[in-house]
């Protein structure tokens, strides 16, 4: 008896170790915000229908790196790099934004010792070129996108990836590391396929990344829909689990697009953790 009592407690030891270990680092550990361009649009109301017609709105276009310790995961890409190389921008059409980069995302990749390489998965909220404008910087990477949006067809009836991209098609939420600290949420409504993405950071606490979700602060509190948006109702309804989302994990809500919230986050190099 006492030596099988000696050999259940020997075997036990270890796990009680483990699980030790894994309390005292967590999984999830650094959250950079990336800048992938400046936008200027003629007119805010392409965004919010009826309210301030005619007038102009910057918005920003953050990327943002999560280092865990399977991997990097870089959730959206922003504009091309090479619009850096543009000195008048990459200028919109039919009031869409005239766009500025005043550095690659490459570059500041680099700038914090992280080679295109190491990304093990990119992830995007949706397919609109602010946001897939340097997914081929990571071509070895899986993309985690949902099929709604990875089958979508641009109106010239091509496919939104490169065939040979790595891909993992999603059909809803997305425990990303199997371990709660990184999900995917399904919220479509801007497109077909639009997603979120929920952080639990250890220090920082949880942060919903929320795409184009809503596009600034304004248009969330208002829960207004951009008419071009491709479901009205499937929007409302996702602005609905994003708000109940918050509230369950007290999350803080990141809006990729709104440009005074941006300015008063911390930028790579620095970091959230
Ligand atoms: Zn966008």
């Amino acid at each position: 008896m006492k030596l099988a009592s000696v050999a259940v407690l020997s075997a036990l030891v270890p796990l009680l170790v483990q699980a030790t270990a894994t309390q005292a680092e967590p999984a999830v550990d650094r959250l950079y915000v990336l800048d992938c361009g400046i936008g200027h649009a003629p007119d805010q109301s392409r965004w919010s229908p009826g309210v301030n017609v005619g007038v102009p709105l910057d918005v920003s276009d953050n990327c943002y790196l999560i280092r865990h310790a399977q991997g990097y995961l870089v959730w959206d890409t922003g504009i091309s790099d090479a619009v850096a190389a543009m000195p008048d921008g990459q200028p919109g059409q039919n009031g869409s934004p005239t766009w500025h980069r005043s550095k690659t995302l490459a570059a500041q990749l680099q700038e914090i010792g992280v080679k295109p390489s190491d990304i093990k998965f990119v992830a995007i909220s949706h397919t609109h070129p602010d946001h897939i404008g340097n997914v081929e910087l990571f071509p070895q990477a899986t993309l985690l996108v949902q099929a709604h949006e990875y089958d979508w067809p641009l109106p010239s009836g091509s496919p939104r990836f490169k065939p040979e991209h790595p891909v993992n098609k999603l059909n809803d939420d997305y425990d990303v590391f199997g371990d709660g600290s990184v999900t995917i949420i399904s919220t479509p409504g801007h497109t077909p396929g639009h997603q979120s993405l929920l952080v639990k950071l250890p220090h920082s606490g949880a942060v919903l990344l929320s795409g184009d979700a809503a596009h600034f602060k304004d248009n969330w509190e208002n829960r207004r829909v951009p008419a071009l948006n491709t479901d009205k109702d499937q929007t409302l309804a996702s602005m609905q689990r994003i708000a109940d989302l918050l509230a369950e994990n007290h999350a803080q809500l990141w809006i990729n697009h709104d440009l005074p919230q941006s300015r008063q986050q911390k930028h790579a190099p620095e970091f959230y953790d």
